[in-house]
């Protein structure tokens, strides 16, 4: 009862998808599909009852045709062959699971058992996910699909302010600022009711400046669209950081008050003219001049990145390079200015916070770190000394899976995560899979990758079940349980309790989410995304609360002097909406430039692969399409995968509208129609990346990692297109 339950008829919660986390109530409604029915919310500010056609469909998925709701184990054939998956108790699939880990632990030892987790589990699951890696397994190799999400962002955040949070402020300044460069972002279609911010940018007087490759619904609503080559938005900053110097509009007083490192990426910004930027990423130099005009005449400015810089082999210098543009301006650390990341999935902020990356424990405390160590094992109650240390990155990780070497992960426990579909050179990640000793999924439909496990659990999802997410403002919500799991669905946080005591772990691990909260909250104190003062009411009541919020705030000077009559309590921390109005998160307070510059994309066109591929998302499905594939009105709307190319190259190719084309890389092949529109350059062509099989746009991509945050480059690769016949 309690917080948890609004009462009546009516649960106020969130949208199972994407970093909006728009809110929603939910009416128990008969003959409705998932026996719910999706009513507006407008007291919740971020989305104020708009939602896309995904959040007003997403009760569908609950009570599907193809819902999971029985585990599934797969025999043996009778030659010894791969068997089919069969229905079976859990008993049977928990003691299945509990036994594949532990033989691939007995034979190899721990750091042959892997953990692949996601960034739509709630705070308390990617927070139980970690310790039980760490704790049960004893294994290190534990990380998720947010690293091919947002992580170029996240390192590149940490090196220059000192910590990571997606947008330093709420969606809420965004209409109020004067300028706003979004990059690579097509947040039309990817969360539809943000679009209302800029909107009211405009409204107010504002600029919006898009960078895409393709003009995009997004793109459309810009005073002023960039569209440069795909895997060059590094040398676009650089350029017009370079003008910013050229034309003496260096906010010298704070740079010199609150940044370091200005004069390397100065120079650095200095050995790229306009002339040579505009040869490097086809965007004219008058434009770039305008963009330096818009972005530098208001008092205030942001820059706002997503997926198109930040999923490249340079994605961390990428965004470092827009870092400099806000901190060469004087746009960082003042109101209404600065840099944000538009985090993509649900949980894409809380996932990365709270131990199942694999460098990271909770409280966005690195693994690295002796003090952190040691804070965290206290709360488990166990010796620093038998956490272990930090484990590889995702593509490493599934790379790794099967492997007959000294450092092979023979293993595998998967969790909201399909990444047969998502993670780059796909065929091959497919392969590996295949090769596992044994794979444990848990998921709510069989997915691509779920077929390929040997245990399949099937699992609870939002609305069957309570649990915290944290949006990309870095604001702590609530999604609340509004209707029963269907008969044989356990939840994920149930599933590591029961495996955890098969395995040998005698403490149990808490199944009430607000339990594992209470224990989060204490293993987050302290560390740079403290969760300590929040509470499932105070989300509640205060529509989420934004991290950092220790359990109580600094006492006013007022507070502190000793007349006796002035016993005043601790006062609640409020949280923080707004970060680094007053200092960086940095050791000295100040902001660090990146000294970056300009390299070409691991793979360049040549004759073989002459033409660019970039991928992305489309508005009526989600990530793998796991859940959206499976909507029949999301299906209208967007059935399957193409190819969408500029008319001239079409004519180049003897292409009609419609026609299958075949594109190719040096990793694989994929088939789909072509879409012909000139919204998109003549070198590149463009693939939604939601489908299986033959239009599986990830059998192209190119994993060549970013050095720092790992990241794959997803966003440009070098391709060949051909008819492909019938
Ligand atoms: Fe859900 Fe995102 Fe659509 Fe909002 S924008 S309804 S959170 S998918």
């Amino acid at each position: 009862g309690g917080v948890l339950t609004t009462g009546g008829v009516l649960t106020d919660t969130h949208c199972p998808y994407c970093a909006l986390q728009c809110g929603m109530s939910l009416r128990p409604a008969q003959g409705a599909p998932g026996g719910l029915d999706v009513v507006e919310r407008t007291a919740f500010p971020v989305n104020r009852g708009a939602l896309c056609g995904k959040g007003r469909t997403a009760p569908e998925v609950l009570a599907h045709g193809v819902r999971l709701t029985t585990p599934l184990v797969r025999d043996p054939g009778p030659g010894g062959e791969r068997g089919e998956l069969r229905p079976a108790s859990w008993e049977e699939a928990l003691d299945r699971v509990a036994g594949g880990l532990a033989r691939a632990r007995g034979a190899y030892g721990p750091d042959a058992v892997g953990v692949f987790g996601g960034g739509g589990l709630t705070n308390e699951k990617a927070y139980a996910l970690g310790k039980f890696t760490r704790l049960v397994l004893g294994s290190s190799q534990i990380d998720y699909n947010g690293r091919f999400c947002m992580s170029s962002a996240a390192a590149a955040g940490t090196k220059a302010f000192g910590v990571d949070r997606g947008l330093p402020f709420p969606l809420a300044d965004i209409p109020r600022t004067g300028c706003v460069i979004l990059v690579g972002s097509n947040l039309a279609e990817t969360m539809p009711p943000a679009l209302r911010y800029f909107t009211e940018l405009k409204e107010n007087g504002g600029t919006l400046i898009v960078v895409d490759p393709r003009r995009t619904r997004t793109a459309e609503q810009a005073d002023l669209h960039l569209a440069p080559r795909p895997g060059t938005d590094l040398a676009l900053a650089l350029g017009l950081l370079h003008l910013v110097v050229a034309e003496g509009r260096v906010d010298e007083a704070f740079i010199a008050e609150r940044t370091s490192g200005w004069a390397e990426a100065r120079a650095a910004a200095m050995a790229h003219w306009p002339e040579l930027v505009e040869r490097v990423t086809g965007v004219p130099v008058p434009q770039l001049r305008q963009a330096v005009r818009m972005f530098c005449e208001p008092e205030a400015a942001m820059v706002l990145t997503a997926r198109g810089p930040e999923q490249q082999s340079k994605g961390t210098d990428t965004v470092g390079a827009w870092i400099n543009l806000c901190l060469a301006t004087g746009r960082a650390g003042r109101p209404l200015s600065g840099y944000g990341c538009l985090t993509g999935q649900g949980n894409g902020q809380g996932g990365r916070e709270h131990g199942q990356k694999a460098d990271q424990l909770p409280g966005y405390r690195m693994l690295a770190d002796a003090a952190a160590r040691e804070h965290v094992a206290r709360v488990w109650g166990v010796e620093p000394g038998v956490l272990p240390g930090p484990g590889r990155s995702a593509y490493e990780l599934l790379d790794a899976l099967g492997r007959d070497t000294p450092d092979g992960v023979r293993a595998l426990l998967l969790l909201a995560s399909n990444p047969v579909v998502s993670a780059p050179r796909a065929a091959h990640v497919e392969e590996r899979m295949r090769a596992l000793d044994f794979l444990a999924v848990c998921d709510v439909v069989l997915s691509e990758s779920a077929r390929l496990a040997d245990v399949v659990l099937p699992v609870t999802q939002w609305a069957e079940e309570t649990g915290t997410l944290t949006n990309l403002e870095g604001r702590v919500l609530l999604r609340r349980k509004a209707v029963e799991p269907p008969a044989g669905c356990r939840s994920d946080l149930e599933v590591l309790n029961l495996l955890a005591a098969r395995l040998g772990w005698e403490k149990g691990f808490p199944t009430d989410p607000e339990e594992v909260f209470e224990e989060l909250r204490r293993a987050s104190a302290g560390g740079k995304a403290d969760y300590s003062g929040i509470t499932y009411r105070r989300i509640v009541e205060e529509d989420g609360v934004f991290w950092p919020c220790p359990e109580t705030r600094a006492p006013a000077p007022e507070e502190l002097n000793d007349d006796p009559s002035n016993d005043h309590a601790p006062a609640p921390h409020p949280g923080t909406p707004r970060l680094f109005l007053d200092r960086f998160a940095t050791p000295d307070g100040r902001a660090r430039f990146a000294p970056v510059s300009h390299r070409p994309s691991a793979e360049e066109p040549d004759e073989e692969y002459p033409l660019l591929l970039t991928t992305g998302r489309v508005l009526a499905q989600y990530q793998s399409g796991a859940q959206t594939r499976r909507v029949a009105r999301l299906n209208e709307a967007a059935p399957g995968p193409f190819v969408q190319l500029h008319p001239r190259l079409a004519e180049r190719l003897g292409a009609a509208e419609g026609d299958r084309l075949a594109v190719t890389s040096r990793r694989g092949r994929a088939v789909a129609p072509a879409r012909i529109t000139r919204d998109i350059r003549p070198d590149t062509v463009f693939m939604p990346f939601h489908w299986p099989g033959e239009g599986r746009a990830n059998s192209l991509t190119n994993p060549a990692l970013d050095p720092t945050s790992r990241m794959p480059e997803f966003k440009v690769c070098a391709v060949r297109v051909e008819l492909a016949g019938d």
